[in-house]
């Protein structure tokens, strides 16, 4: 009997790809989405596999799955910070009512959890790099705080529903990830500069493009969450990709690649910005004999096919 996998935020960008994934693995996924920053594109291709089922349903409403379910990959949150800046409230209950109702039914169902967190658990790290021993440093009550502290609420109620009713857990705490089915407006620095290099418009950097990001292909972070799925480790694991670049070069990679001329800009750094982002991925080595294979300049080069691919109207304006 196949294995059953319910994929929350299966619609966005990592939860599609999840998506794919679970089903080349043989599994039965039903994807579930409430669209409020997925793109029923994502996963338009699956829908004609009889192992494919989509459910539309905000996951902060009570959730009924019927039969059997094997896993639950947690996935629903907005996850850029234009997004939960504009949707701040929701965000707050997706991390908690969200995560609430998909632990209870994974008690229910006697199901393994994995959620995915992320390395804002970090906030802006006073260590470097991170280690998953690493408590944070995160301003609750600041603009970006309603993503970060839902992502720390997230796994503290996912650890109290292992150590109370034995649920079976795993976190993964995602570093920046990019790849196809990015959305090009999504206000991360990556698609930016993308967005801005098809327009011909001139590159935007915050501050002076000295901080740091540590990007992981997409195709990287899905193998090590399904490693980390089927490990049986049930304390939190880093999975990203080590190899920092400061956004100045990275915004000079991409006008490289894409051949555009246009010169770099300027702006003041929003507020709680972090200034340099780095996994430690010791523990994802050893525990899972997992590290990121695809290299930047591969995972640029796919990265700018798929938004070269979208339609040009897209490159003004994405759908949300
Ligand atoms: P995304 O916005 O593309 O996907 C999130 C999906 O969740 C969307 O399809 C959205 O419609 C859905 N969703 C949101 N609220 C919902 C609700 N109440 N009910 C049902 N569906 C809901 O974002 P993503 O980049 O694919 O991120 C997916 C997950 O990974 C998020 O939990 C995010 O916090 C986490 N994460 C992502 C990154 C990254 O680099 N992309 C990094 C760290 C953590």
């Amino acid at each position: 009997m196949k294995k059953r996998i319910l994929i929350t935020g299966g619609a966005g960008f990592l939860g599609s790809h999840l998506c794919d994934r679970f089903i080349n693995e043989g599994y039965e996924v039903i994807a579930m989405d409430n669209l409020i920053t997925g793109d029923l594109r994502n996963i338009e291709h699956l829908f004609p596999l009889k192992e494919f089922t989509y459910y539309n349903h905000d996951i902060t409403k009570f959730i009924h799955i019927p039969g059997k379910l094997d896993y639950i990959l947690h996935f629903a949150s907005p996850a850029s910070p234009i997004d939960y800046l504009k949707i701040p409230i929701q965000t707050l209950k997706v991390g908690a009512m969200g995560t609430h109702n998909c632990l209870g039914l994974a008690k229910a169902k006697g199901a393994t959890m994995l959620i995915a967190s992320t390395s804002e658990v970090y906030g802006d790290p006073l260590v470097h790099p991170q280690t998953e021993e690493y408590w944070g440093n995160v301003n609750p009550i600041g603009p970006r705080g309603v993503y970060d502290e839902a992502k720390r609420y997230m796994e503290s109620i996912t650890m109290a529903y292992h150590t109370y009713h034995n649920v079976d857990i795993r976190i993964v705490r995602i570093f920046n990830t990019y790849g196809p089915r990015m959305r090009l407006n999504d206000g991360r620095a990556l698609p930016a500069f993308f967005g801005q290099a098809l327009r011909g418009e001139d590159i935007v950097l915050f501050g002076d493009g000295s901080q740091t990001r540590s990007f992981c292909y997409v195709d990287d972070l899905i193998e090590g969450i399904y490693r980390l799925l089927l490990s049986g480790y049930t304390l939190p694991v880093n999975i990203g990709n080590p190899s920092e670049i400061s956004l100045r070069d990275l915004s000079e990679e991409i006008l490289d690649l894409t051949g555009h001329t246009g010169k770099i800009t300027y702006k003041p750094l929003p507020k709680d910005d972090p200034k340099q982002r780095q996994p430690d991925i010791t523990k994802a080595r050893t525990l899972l004999n997992w590290e990121p294979k695809v290299s930047r300049e591969e995972g640029l080069q796919r990265t700018y096919e798929y938004f070269r691919s979208l339609p040009p109207e897209e490159w003004v304006k994405s759908p949300k």
